[in-house]
């Protein structure tokens, strides 16, 4: 299996870069699992609240669990004792659900805005406009059991490299422009998750604190 050896390249590139490695483990048995967390990987990410929560039963505490995939609002309550960082928050309404059941355990979770910015309808995400609508609600700051860390993208899958970039480009100039804006105290801009396999190296270079990774590293997923 190349799992260590996949593991050692992407520390290789990631070595004195502000960027981190979020092991993409969907579809993939505990073992090899075991095998990236052996290699030093600490932060997986998953994207179905059933099998995160039964992954995360089965293997170490000390692993962070990243909830990446779309998350319907009544199973919040699933995750929400554990999940150290949610990437996909579309909605203002899902926003209020993790608030609701972070306060009943009186446990702040950390929360990414995912933005569209995919040429593709189908994925899911914020436009800019819808953004600013949830940060600017008079209500938003009395949201003090999440905490907004920052946004994640999805780039339209294309073997177009310029338009990847492009798309990644203008993330990151949101990211800049609202970390400039006099922000409430349950948002802090620090994380911009944005690459996967196929386009992390552009990512990369477009200023991503975190690259979300999958069949780079553990092969290609079969999904039944
Ligand atoms: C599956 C998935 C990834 C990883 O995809 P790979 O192409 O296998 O690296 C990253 N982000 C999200 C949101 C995903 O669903």
């Amino acid at each position: 299996m190349g799992i260590k050896k996949n593991i050692a390249l992407f520390t290789a590139t990631l070595l004195n870069k502000d960027c981190k490695l979020i092991a993409v483990s969907k579809t993939k048995p505990i073992s090899d699992i075991l095998q990236a967390y052996e290699s030093g990987i600490n932060n997986f990410g998953e994207n179905k609240v059933q099998e995160l929560s039964d992954k995360h039963e089965q293997l170490p505490e000390d692993i962070s669990w990243h909830m990446i995939g779309h998350l319907q609002r009544n199973k919040v309550k699933y995750i929400a004792p554990f999940v150290a960082l949610i990437h996909s928050v579309d909605s203002y309404r899902l926003l209020k659900e993790i608030n609701k059941q972070g306060k009943k355990i009186d446990r702040v979770i950390n929360c990414l805005l995912q933005v569209h910015i995919s040429e593709e309808e189908s994925k899911f995400g914020l436009s800019e406009q819808e953004l600013y609508e949830i940060i600017q609600d008079e209500d938003f700051i009395k949201l003090h059991h999440v905490h907004i860390k920052g946004f994640m993208g999805m780039a339209t899958f294309t073997e177009d490299k310029e338009q990847v970039r492009k798309e990644f480009r203008s993330l990151k100039n949101l990211f800049e422009k609202v970390k400039d804006e006099d922000l409430p105290s349950n948002m802090q801009m620090q994380e911009l998750s944005m690459g996967m396999s196929g386009d992390y190296d552009i990512a990369l270079e477009e200023g991503s604190t975190m690259i979300r990774v999958g069949s780079a590293i553990f092969g290609s997923r079969n999904y039944l």
